[in-house]
C-alpha cells in the first residue's frame, strides 16, 4: 500500500537536507530528482535525470517520471510509476526480474557510454558535464594571452 498516492513537484536548486515527505524534488541544476519513499517508509529516493537512466516530463503543473521506480535495495521493496504527480503502485517484481533488469540497466549504459567514446563531438552528454570543460578553456585562452602579451613587451 502506498501512503502518499499523489507528490507535489519543487523545483530546488540543490536537494534539501531533510526531505518533506509527498513532495518531488527535482533539481535541474544537478540533472536529479529525489523523494521520500511513497509506501511512507520516507527512505530516500534517488533518481538521476540521464539518457540511460530517469527522463522527467514536466508539462507546467504536473510531473512524470519515467521508467518506474523500483526500490528493490530498501527494505520495503516498493514499484511505482510516478505520472501526473500521481504515484500508481506496480507489482513488485521478483528476484529474478530485479536481477534481469540489473543486467539490462549495466549492458545498456555501457554501450551508451562506449558510443558516447566513439562519436565525442555528437556526444548528447548533460550540459552540467559540459560546463567545467568550458571554464578550463576561458582560463587557459586567458593564460595564453598573458603569455603573449609578456611575449610582445
Ligand atoms: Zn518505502
Amino acid at each position: 500500500m502506498m501512503r502518499f498516492k499523489q507528490l507535489e513537484p519543487r523545483f530546488v536548486k540543490s536537494i534539501p537536507r531533510e526531505l518533506e515527505l509527498g513532495v518531488l524534488y527535482v533539481s535541474m541544476e544537478y540533472g536529479t530528482v529525489v523523494h521520500g519513499c511513497c509506501c511512507g517508509c520516507g527512505n530516500e529516493v534517488v533518481t538521476p535525470l540521464t539518457p540511460t537512466d530517469w527522463s522527467l516530463t514536466f508539462n507546467g503543473e504536473a510531473i512524470s517520471l519515467w521508467p518506474s521506480v523500483g526500490n528493490w535495495n530498501l527494505p520495503c521493496q516498493s514499484h511505482y510509476v510516478i505520472r501526473s504527480n500521481k504515484v500508481i503502485e506496480a507489482g513488485a517484481w521478483n528476484k529474478a526480474k530485479i536481477e534481469a533488469e540489473q543486467r539490462r540497466d549495466k549492458k545498456g549504459k555501457a554501450e551508451f557510454y562506449a558510443q558516447v567514446d566513439r562519436q565525442p563531438d555528437k556526444s548528447p552528454a548533460p550540459l552540467i558535464a559540459a560546463a567545467p570543460a568550458v571554464q578550463e578553456r576561458h582560463a587557459e585562452k586567458s593564460i595564453w594571452e598573458k603569455l603573449c602579451r609578456w611575449l610582445v613587451r
